[in-house]
């Protein structure tokens, strides 16, 4: 349920309001757009009566959600949510572009795909410090030395950093270094792994897991979001379906979903979502026009060479075409451009 607030109720008004949910063991998210402060309530409300907290005199209405998901539900913020990361805005008319390896490999790497994708016009460096890989024996990362460099490649460039933290032991140390916790989509239901990022108070990119439903990454969202922490950001990155073509099955429709359900920014990893370079590029470009509000490509100074994702990766040059096209449609999309 969801209560909204009367436009000039005063601060104890609101405060009864919180206070008899308090007293019913009901746990209270505010969610103050610009015209509405909006309450989610949350917990067994089995013994609250809904006449006494109708009388209220901040109290406009009583809305229920019907949805499994409550502060993820366009409800709560009808409005849309955008958030600052370091003067990049996520959620709001900027397209942001998320660019880099798929794994940190070695700091000259790195620093040669930061210089890349920052040239091309990108405003966060991605790149796998922790590596979620199928096989136990390949590659799997260079953990805290990979953080260390993703954090001297945003001193030498000023990208900011999203980097995936895959266990609940090691998100301090991802966000001494991190501007954005990724989970990744092995993760999405790692419902431990979620509460901990959700009292980590860092953005927290969320992407799809690999059989997940709408719902239930929407679920998961709130996982976080009960925590307190409202800056997640959705990432579709494809699912499995039976379809060979592709490495997996990029849900776009998800897109148009999520901008109807839901409030929270939504991107797209066209990369992971069909596995080969080729099909990046016209991916990405449906995606903004789909209504992505960013993207998040895998770039590679040499692609035959990376230690995972080679084929999916783009080469400098073909990033910056994807650069080029984006920017066109996300203008056409009424998306600002820098
Ligand atoms: C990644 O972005 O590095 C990654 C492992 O992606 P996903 O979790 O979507 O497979
Ligand atoms: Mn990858």
């Amino acid at each position: 349920m969801i209560i909204v607030i009367k436009p000039g109720a005063t601060q104890e008004q609101v405060k009864e309001v919180l206070d008899q949910l308090e007293s019913h063991g009901l746990k209270a998210h505010i969610s103050e757009g610009s015209e509405r402060i909006i309450i989610g309530v949350i917990g067994d409300k089995s013994r609250l009566s809904t006449d006494s907290l109708e009388v209220l005199p901040a109290v406009e209405k009583l809305v229920p959600i019907m949805e499994s998901y409550k502060l993820a539900s366009k409800a709560f913020r009808p409005e849309g949510t955008s958030f600052e990361i370091k003067n990049v805005t996520l959620g709001g008319k900027e397209l942001v572009m998320m660019a880099g390896p798929c794994a940190v490999e070695s700091r000259e790497q790195l620093l040669e795909s930061a210089r890349i994708v920052k040239k091309a016009g990108a405003d966060f460096l991605r790149g796998g410090a922790y590596k979620p890989r199928t096989s136990p024996y390949s590659f799997q990362g260079l953990e805290e030395q990979g953080l260390k460099f993703l954090a001297e490649a945003r001193e030498a460039t000023g990208l900011k950093v999203v980097t995936e933290v895959v266990d609940p032991i090691s998100v301090d140390v991802v966000c001494e270094y991190a501007d954005i916790l990724q989970i990744g989509a092995r993760n999405m239901q790692n419902f431990q792994l979620l509460k901990t990022v959700g009292r980590a108070g860092k953005p927290v990119l969320l992407k799809r897991g690999i059989a997940a439903t709408i719902d239930e990454w929407l679920n998961a969202a709130e996982y976080v979001m009960n925590e307190g922490n409202y800056q997640v950001i959705l990432c579709e990155r494809g699912i499995r379906t039976f379809e060979t073509a592709t490495r997996n099955t990029l849900d776009l429709s998800a897109v148009a979903v999520l901008k109807q359900h839901c409030h929270l920014p939504v991107i797209v990893d066209p990369s992971h979502g069909t596995g080969h370079w080729r099909l990046v590029r016209p991916m990405a470009r449906a995606a903004v026009a789909a209504g992505a509000d960013g993207l998040m490509i895998e770039v590679h100074p040499k692609p035959d060479e990376a230690m995972s994702d080679g084929m999916q990766s783009l080469t400098p040059e073909n990033f910056s075409i994807l650069m080029d096209e984006v920017n066109k449609i996300a203008r056409v999309m009424g998306r600002n451009q820098p």
